[in-house]
């Protein structure tokens, strides 16, 4: 499968013709048409399997075709929401969402905890469109006012089993307890078991399973 024929914008496939991406791997292949059909997805994926740009690619795609209907001095609400259980994940996640989107107006930010609270709210403050955060440092954002939530049209779980191996249970259902009923939520795991597909019965509607 090209990236051509999965209709992404061209300044994404431009940014992927720059990277050397040739053909989407079977999760993209699978997972991109979804996304973009407004599909809610539940995907068994490993690390190296492509699931990043799985999901940063139908964001980037979504929410560049609705920024050019927007006002760019408006200070931008987040419209993606990220979670990933570690910094390192989440600092891998960040390079992905600027490397792909580097030829869009879209900007990233990133929130994890071990470092200054206040440098994070100051990037916050100059508007963001899509957060990458860990749960813990995210919930201290939110109790501090440096962000807000109510706008988010994409929550995505990436290592959801990591995430819950790790005790964030109930940082996870402080922090959907936030978010608008109306989103769409994404949600990639290594592994399945029956606290996995708890959470999916509460966070997803009707969403398409891929197995890779
Ligand atoms: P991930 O599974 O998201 O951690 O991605 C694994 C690696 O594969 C990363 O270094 C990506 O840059 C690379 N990658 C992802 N998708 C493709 C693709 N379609 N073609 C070539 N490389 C890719």
């Amino acid at each position: 499968t090209t990236f051509a024929s999965l209709g992404l914008l061209p300044e994404l496939q431009q940014a992927l013709q720059s990277l050397g991406y040739e053909h989407a791997t079977p999760i993209q292949a699978q997972g991109i048409p979804a996304i973009l059909a407004g599909q809610d997805i539940m995907a068994g994926a490993q690390t190296g399997s492509g699931k990043t740009a799985a999901f940063a690619l139908p964001i980037l795609n979504q929410l560049s075709t609705q920024k050019l209907s927007e006002s760019l001095s408006e200070q931008a609400p987040i419209r993606a929401l990220i979670l990933t259980p570690t910094r390192e994940l989440a600092l891998q996640v960040h390079s992905s969402f600027v490397k792909y989107g580097k030829h869009t107006q879209l900007k990233s930010a990133l929130v994890y905890g071990g470092v200054s609270i206040d440098a994070q709210a100051k990037v916050l403050s100059a508007g963001v469109d899509i957060l990458i955060a860990t749960p813990g440092r995210l919930l201290d954002h939110l109790r501090r006012g440096s962000l807000t939530l109510d706008s988010i049209d994409f929550l995505v779980f990436d290592e959801a089993d990591r995430m819950l191996d790790m005790g964030f249970k109930d940082e996870i259902d402080a922090l959907v307890s936030q978010l608008p009923k109306t989103r769409q939520t994404l949600l990639f795991s290594a592994t399945f078991d029956e606290s996995i597909y708890s959470l999916s019965k509460t966070l997803l509607r009707d969403p398409k399973l891929i197995e890779v």
